[in-house]
């Protein structure tokens, strides 16, 4: 095969004869190409059947590049099982296996939102307080699959959690799956590590067969995971990884970091560590460089840009007086970019941050693409508000009825709600007319009538302040007096917690989002266009997504924006304040600017509209730890703030479309 596109470091490791090795080193040096290379070299050199090699990948982009690859030197057609991510390669392991644990080999997937209905009738079962979510007991079991505790394991349960009657539930949630034929994610590495834990021939059938397992983005590997790989491997133990200690950016979901720092004492294993970088300019990886080198918790290691094909330029950094006026930039700088490349990307560390951005691509017609996750409007949060906006519009919107009649709960079961429906058929009105004409008519128990009082007087409400006060007192009213965001603010379990604090970011966003139109229509007939336009990608737009989504990825041009103290960090780790989380958040920044070839683009904005207020954010110390050290020695970075030009000179000099326009008139109301 031709070795020739390797430099030395990286030959060594593919033509590693046997036994364990790890690759350590930074970003964009290679890992995923000496990863794939090493992948045809056994084929092609070491004479091993393709099918007989596990390669581990973190996307689904990756494994097609092995197969590829392979095919290409083979000159032939072949997929392989075991080539993919953790879930799809046990997948089929499991589908061979299935009639192990109960299963046929036709299981579904349940994806989370069955999951989560399946718990939910679990919960009904037991009779567990209604006040406790499904999603609590979902995260729970998940969490207890990750760390390889069976529903059977009364005492590890317990030690975990103390979750009521978590065992109970866990075992009847199993029995459950195992009687309609499914398994959620977890049950995919779970059951799979079962069967070859508790069935020695086929775990040594295994181990004959499978004579090489390689492993990218190995940092960021699980408990279960990790143990799964180890019953497979066999005697001549090789084990071939790829990882960057300074990108493990997985802990909250139990990725151990110490599985690559002690991999090569544990394997007794040599290490071959890469230091050319053939991504990025010099620029960009000096910036890497003096961010990360502020982790204590790290093995350190150097970064020199090899790659004489990438233009030198220094990198931007942008303030910006609001994250309208951000968002507003990085769609106008991108419309001029997007003719001669498409590869953009927008790297966010908050989904909340997405809707402006989102926003502004659609007002500069640019195609975009969500990855790894739910556009904003298409939240489950953001849908239960839009369902209360949309019935306060109009009475006759059923489908927004039955979404929050009983959200937050009421106590109005599955049988209220059919009679309230069954006398809107029989009447021929709409379900909220129904309810109110029997509340008035007393002809429903007295206690439903106490129970659907409250919201029904907050609909009226709402409907009557529609023409009368902005959108975004609107918003509030309803976030508040719904008593939604109580909902979301009394969690108790430390695990949902985190997810409704980006929830209630989510909320804060969309009442931003109305604060931009003058009426109800005009932004719900917005919202309609946002989801329609979704539908029309292609494949040279924009790609927008977290920072956790962007692992192994690269683009020409990368925009970072919110580098704020408070987003980025995030508030979260500010508010724990311990080394620990703060240098994730660090490793994330290393991530995130180590994706981009030549034109990075940092910004932050001086004040965030959150809420209905205005509020004024410090720049990120993240920003502190490039500029302090670079101003005036290396020159890395090219300062520019937009809120000190005069804004009309730097945008009226390009075509200005109807919605660049609009959007300019919105700015000046706002920067007054
Ligand atoms: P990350 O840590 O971000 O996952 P990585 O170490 O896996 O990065 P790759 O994605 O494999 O790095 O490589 C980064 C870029 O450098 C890719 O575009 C790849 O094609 C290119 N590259 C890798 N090795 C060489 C080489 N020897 N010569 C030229 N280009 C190379
Ligand atoms: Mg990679």
């Amino acid at each position: 095969m031709d070795l020739s596109k390797l430099n030395k470091e990286q030959k060594i490791a593919v033509e590693h004869k046997k036994g364990p090795l790890l690759v350590l080193s930074g970003a964009g040096t290679g890992k995923t190409r000496v990863l794939t290379s090493r992948f045809v070299y056994i084929v092609k050199n070491l004479d091993v059947n393709f099918n007989k090699i596990i390669a581990v990948t973190f996307t689904n982009k990756a494994a097609n590049e092995i197969k590829e690859r392979v095919n290409f030197e083979l000159q032939s057609n072949v997929d392989s099982p075991w080539i993919g991510t953790f879930h799809s390669i046990f997948a089929k392991f499991l589908r061979k296996h299935s009639g192990l644990v109960n299963l046929k080999s036709n299981f579904t997937i349940l994806d989370i939102e069955d999951q989560k209905k399946l718990l939910k009738q679990v919960l009904e079962y037991y009779k567990i307080n209604k006040d406790v979510n499904e999603s609590i007991y979902h995260n729970e079991i998940q969490n207890l699959k990750d760390n390889k505790i069976s529903s059977n394991e009364n005492k590890k349960i317990a030690k975990l959690s103390s979750l009521e009657n978590l065992d109970d539930i866990y075992s009847y949630y199993q029995q459950r799956l195992i009687e309609i034929n499914a398994v959620d994610f977890g049950d995919i590495l779970l059951h799979s590590y079962q069967i070859l834990k508790n069935n020695l021939e086929i775990q040594k059938s295994y181990q004959n067969f499978i004579k090489h397992i390689l492993i990218d983005e190995f940092q960021d590997t699980n408990v279960i995971q990790y143990d799964l790989i180890k019953l497979i491997l066999n005697t001549d133990r090789n084990l071939f990884c790829v990882g960057d200690d300074d990108q493990s950016i997985y802990a909250w979901r139990g990725a151990n970091i110490e599985n690559i720092i002690n991999f090569p004492k544990v394997f007794n294993s040599p290490v071959v560590r890469l230091t050319k970088n053939y991504r990025s300019n010099s620029s960009i990886l000096e910036a890497a460089a003096l961010i990360i080198k502020n982790n204590k918790n790290r093995l350190g290691k150097e970064l020199i840009s090899f790659n004489e094909n990438i233009p030198e330029q220094k990198i931007n950094l942008n303030s910006f007086y609001s994250q309208e006026e951000e968002s507003l930039w990085i769609s106008d700088n991108i419309s001029k970019k997007l003719k001669e490349s498409n590869s953009i990307g927008i790297l966010v560390r908050l989904t909340a941050q997405m809707r402006s951005i989102e926003d502004k691509l659609i007002k500069y017609a640019l195609p975009y693409e969500i990855i790894g996750g739910p556009r904003f409007f298409d939240r489950k949060e953001i849908k239960d508000i839009l369902a209360y906006l949309k019935l306060s519009n109009s009475f006759e919107d059923d489908l927004s009825f039955e979404r929050i009649i009983n959200l937050p709960k009421r106590g109005i079961g599955n049988q209220s709600l059919q009679l309230i429906i069954d006398n809107a058929r029989e009447e021929k009105i709409s379900f909220f007319e129904s309810l109110e004409s029997l509340s008035l008519k007393n002809k429903i128990p007295g206690s439903l009538i106490l129970k659907t009082k409250p919201f029904i007087e907050i609909i009226k409400k709402t409907s009557d302040l529609i023409n009368k006060t902005t959108l975004e007192d609107l918003g509030i009213f309803i976030i508040e007096e719904s008593g939604y965001l109580k909902m979301l603010e009394n969690e108790k379990n430390k695990l949902k917690q985190v997810e409704n604090e980006s929830r209630i970011d989510n909320l804060k966003e969309l009442v931003n989002a109305l604060s931009e139109f003058e009426s109800l229509d005009d932004f719900l007939e917005h919202v309609g266009l946002v989801n329609e336009n979704q539908k029309k990608t292609h494949s040279n737009s924009v790609k927008l997504m977290t920072l956790h989504a962007a692992k192994g990825l690269e683009f020409d041009h990368v925009y970072l924006p919110g580098w704020e103290e408070g987003i980025f960090p995030s508030s979260r780790a500010l508010e724990q304040n311990s080394s620990k989380s703060l240098e994730e958040e660090r490793r994330l920044a290393y991530v995130g600017i180590t994706r981009a070839k030549f034109d990075l683009n940092l910004s932050y904005a001086t004040s965030r509209y959150t809420y209905g207020m205005n509020n004024y954010s410090l720049p990120s110390r993240f920003l502190n730890e490039i500029s302090k050290v670079d101003k005036n020695t290396t020159n890395t970075i090219n300062e520019y703030s937009l809120s000190n030009l005069n804004k009309k000179n730097t945008l009226d000099n390009v075509q200005l479309s109807p919605g660049k326009k609009r959007m300019l008139e919105f700015l000046k109301k706002h920067n007054k």
